[in-house]
């Protein structure tokens, strides 16, 4: 039972188009570079290549923007990469956070990674705002 209340930093993905030096989150640093789409994460000691021409945009995360008109850009593509492999959570994931934590006395924080890099995590917000317009 959680008793009071919560104060959430949520670092809702790690997919970053800065390169801080003075990052202490472990970001995942992307950029495209031609017709590559560079991930540098693992403390920026890994780098993954993804062709811009071997992107499949059926894969559920890229597919559900472009259903609601969103051309899905490098942080995008970056995130749903990660998102195969285990890194980041999905939105289906998400989501199911958003509702269980914020019916709690509950107030989070969004933070990264770029927060705002990923149009998906915006839809995340959009869920958390239901909550927010409920709490005035
Ligand atoms: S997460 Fe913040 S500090 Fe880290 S690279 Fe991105 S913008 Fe810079």
């Amino acid at each position: 039972m959680i008793s009071g209340k919560l104060d959430i930093i949520w670092n809702i993905s790690l997919v970053c188009p800065w390169n801080c030096q003075f990052c202490c989150t472990d970001a995942a640093y992307v950029r495209q570079t031609g017709t590559s789409i560079i991930i540098r994460e693992f403390g920026l000691g890994q780098q993954r290549n993804l062709d811009i021409h071997d992107i499949n945009y059926s894969e559920p995360a890229l597919r559900k923007l472009i259903e609601i008109g969103i051309k899905p850009n490098v942080f995008d593509i970056a995130l749903q990469d990660r998102q195969s492999r285990g890194l980041e959570l999905t939105y289906e994931q998400k989501i199911k956070l958003i509702n269980n934590i914020l019916p709690l006395s509950a107030e989070i924080d969004f933070s990264g990674g770029d927060p705002l890099a990923c149009y998906e995590n915006f839809l995340v917000m959009q869920e958390a705002k239901k909550y927010l317009a409920e709490k005035i």
